[in-house]
């Protein structure tokens, strides 16, 4: 059976539609760009056919892209090429067609969708919010190489073309019909007679395609001017990306020095790239955690397809503090109406103007009206009773961290709330087991663990109590943590849960090696320039330094003398630093400019060493720190498996995806040479690098984490 199906009209128009056999989306792979080959020139044979319209026979996706498992499957670079040119061939095939060509959109066009796209005489798309059409190639370590780089240009200009392509952005089809990507914008129920009109009535024929502003007459269209785009875009990506990313400056590279070049070559100039960077290992990677993602996100939370979860109509926030109000804002924007209650008038207030910021911020940005905001904000009802709550299907408990205060809350909760009503903590080191531990009905209670900002961070830990928690609390929580756009991991009720406990003694490590004299920036540097978005003294000025303490303290307890913590943060707390939240941290801003907080130095009474080079011994020993926390992790089941341990660094800490997430990484340096490294660390400073069985077991067999 094809995956196409051609319809001819009386006007001997030909309507073909893409609708990819036992898939749920359409993507083009070798397969399908051969069956549409052979289709086209089929049409092209046909004397009859006066035009051709493609749309798509899915619900609310066009063409999701290329099929990225035959991507990864590429294993060298010439083949990479090769794959390039072949699929290149189909654009260029609908420019040929002897009668004009329209493509009707709805739903998503991305990637190879959108570079097929770019072929056709005239595209129209609906202006349905499910229609998002753009270039994300470069977020998976490739670049667009269907013609994209070449023909993108030519029709949004260049400026647009690099916003798209290097920052791997998506466009809603009002922006794509100002750029003149599109043609037109219909609602969707006139898709196909707006289609079958343009062709009928030669409408086609008058589309403007050339953006001729003042701002390209004066730069695109000069060599100058051109140089300068490219030198800005350039530095952009390289502050951006930190050199880690090879893809975008690609990209870059490709689309400048293919302006002014004749089809043939630009699009073999593009091939090229496209294979170089298609076989590299950054690619895979990225390629690997795109699939972790979309794996997290098919999980349900339990392995008995029968349970079904509850459906979250209605919630309720304790607490209005900066988490609370965070997650307040995060619900009502996902259309989730709100009960947010303090103890306080004060802190609600505050808890609301953190939303409304949030808010504003995104109509700033255009994501939303000032209307759509307002709806939205209003969504929120503050309150400081529990008036309203008996109606919930859900209440979060965003408290301060103190257990007798949320074990407090969970009775009033108690007797508020319907004994189905699903009461989630978001406690970041207190057991879910203790704080629910009075409740009536326990098989209710969960933990739902944000991380901060709750608008940015992409990972939610749904922690599970053992015996407890029933399976369709488990699996309700799961549906909702997806509903509200976030990535579920399932972790065991431990102290520090899953990402916390591994963060922790990597952020020791760096108080060890603060005590050995190196500067707080030289080892925030050292680890940014292995990828992290940012280094251990600026991550704890960021969650706060009083807040990592207790913490420390809390694991110290649960786990003994492995996470004895380093006695710095209990100085730095005692002298009164807090963080960024009173600018008295490990850093200190001095009108806007951030530095290091010199008086650190005579607190923890430490003098930094002028020290020219950075090590490598350093970042090993954060790193395989934690690698070695996440291994016993695996060993006591806080997860099941080590892509687990990934998604919740990658999406909870920023793990640098081009290194694949942490087991991945530890799997390419090599679980043997980690077991030895900590040996030899462990005669040197102690019980703290003791390998975890699993390494050993590992290292001793010759095997490796993902294939354990
Ligand atoms: P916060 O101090 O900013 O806010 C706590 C809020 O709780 C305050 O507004 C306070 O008035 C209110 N409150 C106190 N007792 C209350 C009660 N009995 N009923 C209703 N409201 C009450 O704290 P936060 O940073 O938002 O943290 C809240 C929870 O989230 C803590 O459990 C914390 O461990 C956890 N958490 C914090 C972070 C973070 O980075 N801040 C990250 C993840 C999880």
């Amino acid at each position: 059976m094809s995956s196409f199906r051609v319809e001819k009209t009386a006007s001997h128009l030909a309507i073909v539609t893409f609708d990819l056999e036992g898939e749920k989306i359409n993507k083009i792979s070798t397969d399908i760009g051969k069956e549409l080959e052979v289709l086209l020139e089929g049409l092209k044979k046909d004397r009859s056919i006066q035009g051709m319209i493609l749309v798509s026979g899915k619900k609310d996706i066009f063409i999701a892209g290329a099929d990225i498992y035959e991507i990864l499957s590429v294993t060298s670079s010439q083949e990479g090429t090769e794959k390039s040119r072949e699929a290149q061939r189909l654009p260029a095939l609908i420019e040929s067609l002897p009668f004009p060509s329209v493509a009707a959109i709805h739903g998503a066009c991305l990637g190879g969708g959108l570079e097929l796209v770019l072929g056709f005489s005239y595209v129209i798309a609906t202006d349905d919010p499910k229609t998002k059409i753009g270039l994300p190639e470069v977020s998976l370590g490739i670049l667009p190489g269907m013609g994209g780089c070449v023909r993108l240009p030519k029709r949004v200009g260049l400026q647009n073309a690099l916003d798209m392509i290097l920052g791997a952005k998506v466009w809603p089809a009002k922006k794509c019909f100002k750029t003149k990507l599109i043609d037109e914008w219909v609602p969707k129920e006139i898709l196909l007679e707006r289609s079958l009109e343009v062709l009928e009535e030669g409408i086609w024929k008058k589309r403007k395609r050339e953006k001729v502003s003042i701002q390209s007459l004066l730069l695109e269209k000069n060599r100058f001017g051109r140089s300068l785009i490219y030198k800005k875009a350039k530095e952009q990506v390289l502050d951006k990306t930190k050199g880690h990313y090879p893809a975008p400056l690609r990209a870059l590279e490709v689309i400048y020095e293919t302006l002014d070049r004749g089809m043939t070559d630009a699009l073999a100039i593009e091939a090229e790239a496209f294979g170089e960077l298609v076989s590299t290992s950054i690619c895979k990677n990225l390629m690997g955690v795109f699939f972790l993602q979309e794996a997290a996100k098919k999980k349900t939370g339990s392995n008995t397809p029968d349970i079904l979860p509850k459906v979250i109509e209605h919630a309720g926030v304790v607490g209005a503090g900066a988490m609370g109000g965070g997650i307040a804002q995060l619900l009502s924007h996902r259309g989730i109406p709100v009960r947010l209650k303090d103890i306080e008038t004060k802190a609600l207030s505050r808890g609301l103007s953190t939303a409304k910021k949030l808010f504003d911020d995104l109509v700033l940005k255009k994501k939303l009206t000032t209307r759509e905001a307002y709806q939205k904000m209003i969504q929120i009802s503050p309150t400081t009773q529990y008036s309203g709550f008996k109606h919930l299907d859900l209440v979060i408990e965003a408290v301060i961290e103190d257990l007798s205060v949320k074990q407090k809350v969970f009775l009033d909760l108690q007797a508020s709330t319907s004994p189905e009503t699903i009461l989630a903590t978001n406690t970041s080191s207190l057991s879910v087991k203790d704080i629910g531990s009075a409740c009536a009905h326990p098989e209710r209670i969960i933990g739902l663990h944000f991380f901060n900002p709750v608008h940015k961070m992409p990972l939610v830990e749904v922690i599970r109590v053992k015996e407890v928690t029933s399976e369709e609390t488990v699996v309700t929580a799961v549906q909702f943590v997806k509903q509200i756009g976030k990535v579920p991991i399932v972790v065991k009720d431990v102290s520090g849960f899953l990402v916390n406990r591994i963060l922790m003694p990597y952020m020791n490590e760096a108080c060890y090696l603060l005590e050995e004299g190196i500067s707080i920036s030289m080892i925030d540097q050292t680890v940014e320039a292995f990828g992290l978005p940012m280094g251990p003294f600026a991550l704890t000025d960021a969650v706060g330094i009083d807040i990592a303490q207790k913490a420390s303290h809390v694991m110290y307890q649960a786990y003994g003398e492995r996470l004895k913590p380093h006695d710095f943060l209990d100085k730095v707390v005692q002298a009164g630093f807090l963080g960024n939240k009173n600018n008295q941290g490990f850093y200190k801003k001095d009108k806007k400019e951030k530095h290091e907080n010199a008086t650190i130095y005579s607190i923890i009474d430490v003098k930094p060493r002028e020290q020219a080079y950075v090590s490598q011994d350093w970042i090993e020993r954060m790193i395989f720190l934690m690698i070695n926390e996440a291994a016993l992790c695996l060993e006591e089941g806080v997860v099941e498996q080590p892509q687990d341990v990934d998604v919740g660094m990658v999406f909870g800490m920023g793990f640098p995806p081009f290194r694949g997430g942490l087991m991945k990484y530890a799997d390419s340096v090599g679980v043997d040479k980690i077991f030895s490294e900590l040996e030899i660390l462990e005669r040197r400073y102690g019980l703290r690098f003791k390998p975890a069985l699993l390494i050993e077991r590992l290292a001793r067999s010759g095997g490796t984490f993902y294939e354990h």
